[in-house]
């Protein structure tokens, strides 16, 4: 009866450990600000779908969103008010994606980034334009931005057909410029990946 009692208690406590190590699995994952995808699933993400549609032949798109002047409104509200503002932004990006296997993760402070497998850039585009203008209808105070009374944020978009001759690396890359020429350009607006850097 001892050694009965014995393996039941064992296996208990196995089954236990299980959950305790999915749950530790799990929650090295999220975002602890936010509630969404980290960096550490976004990058394991991403290469697991750059497999994957380089397998398919269908083209992976990736969203670089970025909060506009974040630094002047943590300056302005405080920071308790700027990580609001990044949850409710998070939470939009949340609401414009609808795919299965889409992914609105946290790439670092106050950026975004959002996986779209089996999207060209031209559906890409129009999923930040949305975005863009959910964020800025929201009508967040900003006391001191450039582009308004409200948070905005800028969006640089790139698509890619992953193959052997591009890299998860280059798409960033792609986004990031693009995201770049956006805030170059006046900020509150999407920009997408020019032709040659990426393909539609
Ligand atoms: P730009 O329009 O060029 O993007 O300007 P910016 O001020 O948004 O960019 P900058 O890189 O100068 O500042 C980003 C700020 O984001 C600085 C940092 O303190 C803030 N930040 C990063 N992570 C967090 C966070 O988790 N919470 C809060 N409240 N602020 C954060
Ligand atoms: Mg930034
Ligand atoms: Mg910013």
């Amino acid at each position: 009866a001892e050694q009965i009692a014995g393996a039941i208690h064992a296996a208990r406590l196995l089954r236990e450990l299980e959950i305790a190590n999915r749950k530790l699995r799990e929650l090295s994952m999220i975002d602890g600000l936010t509630g969404i995808a980290n960096r550490r699933c976004f990058d394991l993400r991403l290469e697991e779908e750059w497999r994957r549609n380089t397998n398919r032949g269908t083209p992976l798109a990736l969203l670089m969103v970025d909060v506009d002047c974040f630094k002047a409104l943590n300056d302005a509200l405080g920071h308790l008010q700027g990580d609001e503002c990044l949850r409710e932004i998070a939470r939009l990006c949340g609401t414009g994606v609808r795919g299965d296997d889409d992914l609105v993760a946290r790439y670092g402070g106050e950026e975004l980034a959002i996986l779209l497998p089996g999207c060209a850039l031209g559906d890409a585009a129009h999923v930040a334009e949305e975005l863009c203008a959910g964020v800025r209808k929201r009508r967040m105070p900003h006391p001191n931005s450039p582009t308004g009374s409200y948070v905005t944020v800028s969006i640089g978009v790139a698509a890619m057909y992953p193959s052997r001759r591009v890299s998860p690396q280059d798409l960033i890359a792609a986004a990031d410029r693009a995201l770049y020429a956006a805030k170059r350009q006046g900020r509150d607006r999407t920009e997408s990946a020019a032709a040659g850097t990426a393909c539609a």
